[in-house]
Order: structure tokens, then C-alpha cells, then sequence
């Protein structure tokens, strides 16, 4: 926790962790306000969590959320309502800066006077133009920026912007370093640390420990390439920039929007309060992907639900691929005949591509598993251990117990995305599927989930779209014709048990893909040579060949090729 003191009431800091509440507590903290939407960043911790931790402590808490530069009238109304006499207050977001632009922003409403403001502002060193806009409009805006501030300082700008340092983007500024070495790139991203997902189902099964998952983002970096450690929170594609967190702009002449998708675990009532415990858990997180394996390991007799929302989701067979491996270790632990296993499904079939249908459905009656489509989880009542669906036969909403539950949360685009000119009107990334290019922006390109593409949003789609995104903005930039094209491949390994996957591959409407003949790799049935690829050969594809810019087995195609 880094904490900025502003006034002898008032402080701010970064993100916190449970641990720091005893300190804000001794240092004689009352009230704690937090102005940090849940699930920005994969690490960050909920704020009911917080809470808890806080009101333990005898700190009152509120939640007033926002992101960066949206900061607006009834935002810093409730904000100041917060803001007690003789009171020790305490706020926080990702670094601080919100937290700080709607405390003045509060103190203006209420007739601070403009040079009060300024000093405080220069003593945490923040950029207040923009929250202290409204409030004295005649101001020049310059005269509100501390000297020493880097907002102040000359724009940066680069050849080639990515925002999102993901599997997309280390792999894109891999891939466009191998292609140019001239090229000055930038990628934007404020997490520390950069996680492989895709062996969150295997930490969630017991095959991984979770911290085989993650590396340092700092590690990862491709050199030559400038790491810019904050969160983009605008974009203006007329201007070619982007807004950063802090205050600053970025100039590119191309950018690579690589943002993501949002989890939005606040879409279902209840679910923040009580993950982690209560036998509520999901994979879709690197802290909770180890509970998962935990509730597994205990549960001996019961009820375990397994949900799944509707699509798009990132890895649209993650929700059954817990359900598999949880069933397969209560099989060989001879505890399965005693447990009641439902698979909840806001859509109608087992899995979008018809072909792997049987084989996953051998495994479901192999573990007499309940499978009830068009149920779509609605809230969860952790400490009564009851979760409650919509179901498309009922009028009435349908509650079901359980002992455990684990839930793949709804997911959209991240905010920032959503609410640009970027977007379609589903918040997607509005790209040509083929090109991968903007539709209205020609210096625009997309990679990976935050697209708007009809694939699935899967690592192994993103590691065919890098280099197809990398050789056509390189051709742009020389001048040369866009010719490569994206077909739609992605790819999802079933484990349907420990030892056997289903290793479905896939490109646009459903046409199969396999990358391995049929006699060396069936994927339409359950093999152990797709669980070694899963298990032994990809995560070492993906740290030493993908995120390096080496694309084995996965050179672009001819435009003509893909589009016909
Ligand atoms: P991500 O890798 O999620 O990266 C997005 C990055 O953008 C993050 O680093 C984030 O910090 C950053 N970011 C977000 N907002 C901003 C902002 N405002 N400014 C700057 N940076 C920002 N795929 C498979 O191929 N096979 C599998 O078996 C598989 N299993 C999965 C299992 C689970 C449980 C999960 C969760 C995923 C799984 N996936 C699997 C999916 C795969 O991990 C994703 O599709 C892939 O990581 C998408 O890459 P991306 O670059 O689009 O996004």
C-alpha cells in the first residue's frame, strides 16, 4: 500500500489488500471509500472482501466506483457525503488518482477555493484539470496542472501502441519486433503480472500448482519494446491517442487494441460476497482456481453445481471442463455414486460445434451428471448455500441447494472499449474477421477476446491472429498490400478426464480445423495425446515459442483463402 497523506483527514492509496486494513485501523482510519469497479485488473481483490476486513476493524466502508475519466456530479455528490467533520477518511483505487479527483472535485462543489486545491494537488503530485473543470470553468487548464507533473511533459509517441499486455499483445510486439526491428512500440498495461489461463482448469482440477500459472509482466517484455505500466482510460481514434490513467496522452500512428474481456462477476446478485467460500468458487480467477480443487478434494457426499452463462465466453468449455476433472477424481475416489452433479447452461446444447458432441456426452452419462440448458444463474445466497437460475420453461425463478458451486461469471467487453468509438454497438471491438482491422479505423487492429469476431475466444485463437495482425500492419506501414487473413481457428481441449481430452479445433461456422492428422490425433474423440499436448507441450509453446514471436504451426493464410 503506498499512501499519499493529503490533509491530516484525508489520504488516499493504490489497490489494498485485506492485511492493510489493520494498519489504516492503528493509524485511526474511521471511514474507508473505495472508487475501484470490481474486476478491473485479475488480481485485484473485491471490495466486499475489504469491507469485511475493514468493518472487522471497526471502519465504516463505501463503495463508489468509477472509471478513470468518468468521473461525474452524482459521483463526487456521494463522495463528499462521505466526507465527515472530524473524521479520519481513507480512499483508494488502482493508484490513487480517482480517489483523489473526486475528493476535490467534492471540496469544490462545497466552495473550496481554487489555489486551496492547487496546493493540495501538487503536493500528492496529480493532475486536477479535468475534476476541477466544472467548477471553475474561466480557469485556463494549464494553470491546474502541478510544473511537476508528467502530464505537463512533451506527448509520448510510438510507431505502434498495444494496449493490453496479454497473450495478445507480448505476443503481437514479439511478432512485430521479429518482422521489424526499427519499429518503436508501446504496450500499455497496468498488471504486474501476466497469468497462462488456460492452466487454471488443470490448478482447478489438481494437476497444476497455481503458481506455474504466472510470471512477472516485467519478465516478459520483448526488448526494445517500452512497457507503460498504467490502464488506458480513453480512446481517440480521430487524434490517433489514448488517455492514460494518469493523466497523460499517448500518440501512435497504429494501435493494437489487446484489452481483453471483462468478467463481470457483479452481473449475478451475491456472487462477490461469498466467493472464495461457502463452497462457492470459479476457475475464471488465479486466487479461487486452487479453492476449486479444495472443495473437490473434501466433498465426499452432496450436491455440486457447475454453471455456465451465456455466450460469448472466454473458453466456452472451461464451465463443463471443471465439472469433468471434479467428477473424474470423485469416480476414482469411489465417492461419485454419492454425489448429485448438475451442469447449469444458459444455452441449449452441450457444445457450439456438433461433431464433439458425443464424445462429451459419453463422459457426461459416465458420471450420471444433470444437465439443464437454458438455466442462467441470477444470485447466489452463500451462507444458505443456495443458488438461484432463470430458466426459459419457468416463469418463476428456480432455486437449487448445493454443497459447492462452481461459476464461470458472465463476461462483456472491458468498459473503456465499450464506451468508444471503437466499439460496436455489442461493446466489441469492431474488426473485419478476416483482417482483423478496424472497420471505420485503418490504423486499428484488434487481437484476441476483445474483438467483436464469431470465434472462439480462446489463447490458441489468439496465437493464429497475432501474426496475421503483425505482417498486415507491418505491409500497411510499408505501404504494401494487407493480404493475410484470420480463418477463425481457435481451439478448446475438453479434459474430460485426468489423463483424456476432447481436443476440439475450429474455425468460423463450426468448419473443423484439426492441426494434427486424424490417425495421429482424433480430436472428435477423448485421447491421452491431447492430454500430454495440454499437460506437457503447450505451456512451454506458450512462454518460450508464442510470447517470443516464434508461430509454430501457426503461419498466416492469403486473404482469398480464408474469405471464400
Ligand atoms: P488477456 O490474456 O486476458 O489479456 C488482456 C490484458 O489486457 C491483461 O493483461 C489486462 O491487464 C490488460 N488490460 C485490460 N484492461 C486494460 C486497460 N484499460 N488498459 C491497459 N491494459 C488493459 N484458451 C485456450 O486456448 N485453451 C484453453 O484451454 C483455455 N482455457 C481457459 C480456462 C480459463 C479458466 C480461462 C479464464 C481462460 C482460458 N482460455 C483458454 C482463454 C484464454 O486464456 C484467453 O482467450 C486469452 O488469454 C485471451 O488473450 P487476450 O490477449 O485477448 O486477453
Amino acid at each position: 500500500m503506498k499512501i499519499k497523506h493529503v490533509t491530516e483527514q484525508f489520504s488516499i492509496s493504490d489497490q489494498l489488500v485485506p492485511e492493510d486494513l489493520a494498519t489504516l485501523a492503528e493509524s485511526g482510519v474511521d471511514i474507508l471509500i473505495c472508487n475501484r469497479p470490481d474486476g478491473e485488473a485479475a488480481e485485484q481483490i473485491d471490495f466486499a472482501e475489504l469491507a469485511e476486513a475493514a468493518e472487522s476493524h471497526g471502519i465504516r466502508t463505501f463503495h463508489i466506483p468509477f472509471t478513470s475519466g468518468h468521473l461525474d456530479a452524482e459521483i463526487t455528490r456521494e463522495f463528499g457525503e462521505c466526507l465527515e467533520d472530524g473524521k479520519r477518511i481513507h480512499a483508494f483505487c488502482r493508484t490513487g488518482n480517482r480517489s483523489f479527483s473526486a475528493y476535490v472535485a467534492a471540496q469544490a462543489r462545497q466552495g473550496a477555493a481554487l489555489n486551496d486545491l492547487l496546493e493540495l494537488a501538487k503536493k500528492v503530485d496529480i493532475d486536477v484539470s479535468e475534476p476541477l473543470k466544472p467548477y471553475f470553468p474561466e480557469i485556463p487548464m494549464d494553470k491546474t496542472k502541478p510544473a511537476n507533473t508528467s502530464s505537463g511533459a512533451a506527448k509520448a509517441s510510438f510507431d505502434i501502441v498495444i494496449v493490453g499486455a496479454g497473450s495478445g499483445g507480448i505476443a503481437a510486439a514479439s511478432s512485430i519486433k521479429k518482422r521489424n526491428k526499427r519499429l518503436s512500440i508501446a504496450l500499455i498495461d497496468p498488471a504486474s503480472d501476466h497469468y497462462y489461463q488456460p492452466g487454471w482448469t488443470m490448478v482447478g482440477g489438481g494437476v497444476f500448482d497455481a503458481p506455474s500459472t504466472r510470471r512477472s509482466m516485467g519478465s516478459l517484455i520483448p526488448s526494445g519494446v517500452k512497457w507503460i505500466q498504467q490502464a488506458v482510460a480513453g480512446f481517440d481514434p480521430k487524434a490517433n491517442e489514448v488517455q492514460l490513467d494518469n493523466g497523460d496522452s499517448v500518440h501512435y500512428q497504429n494501435l493494437i487494441v489487446a484489452a481483453g474481456l471483462k468478467l463481470n462477476w457483479s452481473g449475478i446478485d451475491g456472487l462477490e460476497q461469498t466467493l472464495g467460500k461457502n463452497g462457492v468458487t470459479s476457475n475464471y480467477r488465479y486466487d479461487l482456481a486452487p479453492y476449486t480443487f479444495k472443495l473437490v478434494s473434501e466433498l465426499k457426499q452432496g450436491k455440486a453445481l457447475f454453471t455456465q452463462p451465456p455466450m460469448p465466453i472466454k473458453c466456452a468449455g472451461a464451465p463443463q471442463k471443471a465439472m469433468y476433472l471434479s467428477c473424474d477424481h470423485w469416480l476414482k475416489k469411489g465417492v461419485l455414486k454419492d454425489i448429485d452433479v448438475h451442469f447449469l447452461n444458459a444455452g441449449g446444447v452441450l457444445f457450439g460445434v456438433s461433431d464433439y458432441v458425443p464424445a462429451l456426452q459419453s463422459y457426461v452419462d459416465r458420471y450420471n451428471a444433470n444437465v439443464h440448458f437454458s438455466h442462467n444463474l441470477t444470485a447466489i445466497d452463500g451462507e444458505n448455500r443456495v443458488a438461484t437460475f432463470k430458466a426459459a420453461d419457468s416463469d418463476e425463478p428456480v432455486s437449487m441447494e448445493f454443497d459447492m458451486i462452481h461459476v464461470c461469471p458472465p463476461q462483456c467487453a472491458p468498459d473503456v472499449v465499450a464506451s468508444s468509438e471503437l466499439a460496436d454497438e455489442g461493446g466489441w471491438l469492431d474488426v473485419d474477421q478476416f483482417t482483423l482491422r478496424h472497420k471505420k479505423f485503418d490504423n486499428v487492429w484488434g487481437l484476441g477476446d476483445v474483438m467483436n469476431t464469431p470465434n472462439a475466444k480462446t489463447m490458441a485463437a489468439v496465437r493464429k491472429q497475432v501474426p496475421v495482425v503483425a505482417s498486415n500492419l507491418v505491409a500497411s506501414l510499408d505501404g504494401r498490400e494487407v493480404n493475410l487473413g484470420y480463418d477463425g481457428y481457435g481451439s478448446c481441449p475438453l479434459t474430460v478426464e485426468n489423463g483424456k481430452i476432447v481436443l476440439a479445433e475450429f474455425g468460423y461456422g463450426g468448419k473443423l480445423l484439426p492441426s494434427f492428422p486424424a490417425w495421429m490425433l482424433n480430436g472428435t474423440k477423448a485421447t491421452r495425446s491431447a492430454w500430454i499436448l495440454k499437460k506437457q507441450i503447450l505451456p512451454a509453446v506458450y512462454w518460450h515459442a508464442m510470447l517470443k514471436g516464434h508461430e509454430w504451426l501457426a503461419g498466416p493464410k492469403p486473404l482469398k483463402d480464408v474469405q471464400n
